[in-house]
């Protein structure tokens, strides 16, 4: 806090640059806690006693430290260690130097920074897990701790030291700057300036970079005396979780830290930094839309005001990807902090040891569960094995739902989950939905029609054997364009069209995920993801570079077409999951070759092809009105992370007056499905 801030500067203070300086206005909470009442000893701070000044200021009700848990000073509270990489010593506890004083301490962030300065990465620990820290300015440190911590392609997240700073890289509006100096101190994905360089392998073909202020006093005196821009990733490998010990740090990341800032106050729950980002809303002004919801944010619960009075307890195990859990009563739901991708053993485990920590410090013995419909899910399997009552939910109803409850709807709404993949209850990999929802119940009203995946999952990792499913199901393999790209990137073109045409592993999809891919492929922007989602995030990356270079000119991006047609499958079912109308991209497809032909730019195409989505969306609102007289539009999904869509789609559903609810305090993707899930459990043992 700023009061802590001033003292942390002031040379007669006697915290005086103290890396752990706290008061009851800021410092650890959640990240220290291992029992509620939150209480010193049952916190880590417990083995450290007291000074009689610290002791003084504790329990005097007068003072801006009174029953300041984790208070603190040189004297008595928890120190900063250093040490090095050494093939000869190698690392041990034993092997850290500690900081006992001021000109210690100072000694080891002196060395931090010019070992940063050199080209070097410190993993530095934070509140809630380690960060690696390297200069964001220097592009073989940036190579090196990519290399390192096989991470290839995804953007960093840098550190600056003020909003000033941070304008001279990036636009900052007042929205965003109030969500850079809050408390929580989440990244903030803000554009960046057409006129400012960055290094390569930062952030690279993106429009936006993540930009945090420093949010403890050891982030502040390292970034003060490195001075500059920080890169802070979390520390860990790949996609496993987030280190939080320095015995682990110290076996996953010696490979990838030159050095390690370590401190001897232990981390006992894990967390990632949340992201977030300010969107346009147009009429409705700014809008918050979180991109993951952990440190500064969660466990704060979420209101489920449309079941205030349901009695239920219960847990809500989420899904695969971007897991969180949900533990809901009377009302409340407390979603988990981001907990990461399930395949992976060790985040699996992260997600065992966050569910029994909540249980115990929210005190929950839930006697009902909620899962997804996919047997595949670890989360769903952990479920059904609990010999409890478990209730399941469509994965898109889930995102709906999720948009229901936070906006306190009962409906009917017209819900659009688009997503990357989600069971679908017809064998079909789920993902362009359209759902007419209550509380209790959904009816698929229209879906993209389906299109080959052949491989299945294999596919994701390889867009352009998604565009030649495309094609192939529009109809357009003969199109010049189309055999150019056959014959240029899809090697095995024969292979993939027996494995469709006889249904060999080629699961059928209507994921709006998988479209963008294909059209990412088709337009040779992205053939080979570094990571999850790059196919999709690049193309909407092409069409904003479109409209900055059309500079306020025209740019004609609602010129393609979805079409709709009859769903004919409706002929010989009636089930909710069957929709009557189905939405068809052969046409938007067709005009992008045509495009291709005429050569006009990729990025134009790019810009187009997002148009063609922002017009379905508002044709579907539209027939949802006439038919059923239903105004209120609900957008959930990860495809809604996607900010060109968003921003176009809000604006023209608002012009026509129809209420556009969105996620609030979850973020579209999956993160929010536990939530969801909790709603419509709640809503089932409410009814019983
Ligand atoms: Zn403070
Ligand atoms: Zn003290
Ligand atoms: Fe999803």
């Amino acid at each position: 806090c700023a009061d802590c801030l001033r003292e942390l500067d002031d040379p007669a203070d006697r915290r005086y640059r103290y890396p752990f300086i706290n008061c009851t206005n800021c410092g650890p909470r959640f990240t220290i806690m291992r029992k509620l009442p939150y209480d010193r000893p049952e916190t880590p701070m417990a083995q450290f006693e007291m000074c009689p000044a610290c002791q003084a200021e504790y329990n005097d009700p007068a003072d801006r430290r009174f029953h300041a848990q984790p208070d603190a000073c040189f004297e008595c509270g928890p120190e900063i260690g250093w040490i090095e990489a050494d093939a000869q010593k190698g690392l041990s506890p034993e092997g850290i130097s500690w900081a006992k004083n001021v000109d210690e301490s100072d000694a080891i962030f002196q060395r931090a920074a010019q070992l940063i300065k050199k080209g070097g990465i410190v993993a530095v620990k934070g509140l809630g897990g380690y960060h690696l820290v390297c200069d964001a300015a220097n592009e073989t440190a940036l190579a090196a701790l990519r290399a390192r911590k096989h991470r290839p392609g995804k953007a960093f997240a840098v550190m600056l030291s003020s909003v000033e700073e941070a304008r001279t890289v990036c636009q900052v509006n007042d929205a965003e700057a109030a969500q850079l100096r809050s408390p929580a101190r989440p990244i903030v994905l803000l554009r960046k300036r057409s006129d400012a360089s960055f290094a390569k392998g930062l952030a690279d073909e993106l429009p936006e970079l993540g930009v945090m202020l420093p949010t403890t006093p050891v982030q502040h005196l390292l970034l003060h005396e490195f001075g500059g821009m920080l890169v802070m990733t979390s520390g860990n490998i790949h996609d496993e979780p987030i280190v939080i010990d320095e015995e682990t740090a110290f076996s996953q990341l010696a490979g990838v830290a030159d050095a390690f800032l370590v401190n001897n106050r232990e981390i006992v729950g894990r967390y990632d930094d949340s992201v977030v980002r300010i969107i346009d809303g147009g009429a409705a002004g700014d809008i918050v839309q979180f991109i993951r919801r952990a440190r500064g944010y969660a466990p704060l619960p979420v209101a489920v005001p449309c079941l205030e009075n349901s009695k239920a307890e219960l847990l809500a195990v989420g899904p695969e990807q971007k897991s969180t859990l949900t533990y809901a009563r009377s009302g409340k739901a407390f979603v988990s902090q981001h907990v990461g991708d399930l395949e992976s053993a060790a985040v699996f485990d992260a997600w065992n040891e966050t569910r029994a920590r909540y249980a115990d410090l929210l005190h929950f013995d839930p006697k009902h569960l909620v899962c997804d419909y996919h047997p595949e899910y670890l989360s769903t399997k952990w479920a059904l094995s609990q010999g409890m009552p478990v209730t399941r939910v469509q994965h898109h109803h889930a995102h709906i739902l999720s948009v229901m409850g936070e906006n306190n709807l009962e409906g009917p709404v017209c819900g659009f989950a688009f997503d990357g993949t989600g069971y679908g209850l017809d064998g079909a990999i789920w993902g362009g939905e359209v759902l007419l929802s209550n509380l209790q119940a959904y009816e698929r009203f229209v879906n993209f029609a389906y299109i080959p995946l052949p491989g299945g999952a294999a596919a994701i990792k390889d867009p352009a054997r998604i565009a030649y499913g495309a094609l192939w199901s529009f109809d357009l393999l003969e199109h010049e364009q189309a055999q150019r790209f056959v014959s240029e990137h899809v090697p095995h073109a024969e292979v993939f069209q027996q494995m469709i045409e006889k249904g060999l592993n080629t699961p059928e999809t209507s994921s709006v995920g998988r479209i963008f891919d294909a059209a990412s492929a088709l337009l040779g922007i992205c053939l080979q993801p570094r990571y999850e989602g790059e196919a999709a995030i690049l193309l909407e990356a092409a069409a904003h570079r479109a409209k900055d270079e059309a500079d306020g000119a025209a740019l004609e991006d609602d010129r393609y077409r979805v079409e709709f047609i009859k769903n004919t499958a409706t002929e010989n079912s009636t089930a909710a999951d069957t929709s009557v109308l189905l939405m068809d991209v052969a046409p938007v497809f067709a005009a992008m070759l045509d495009d291709m032909q005429e050569e006009v730019p990729a990025s134009v195409i790019a810009a187009r092809f997002h148009g063609a989505f922002v017009c379905a969306i508002v044709d579907v609102a539209e027939l949802v009105r006439a038919t059923y007289g239903i105004e209120v539009m609900a957008l959930a999904g990860g495809v809604f992370m996607n900010r060109y869509l968003l921003e176009r789609v809000l604006a023209r559903l608002q012009e026509r007056g129809f209420t556009v609810a969105l996620n609030k305090e979850l973020p579209p993707n999956d993160a929010s499905i536990s939530y969801g899930q909790a709603v419509l459990g709640l809503q089932a043992q409410h009814e019983e």
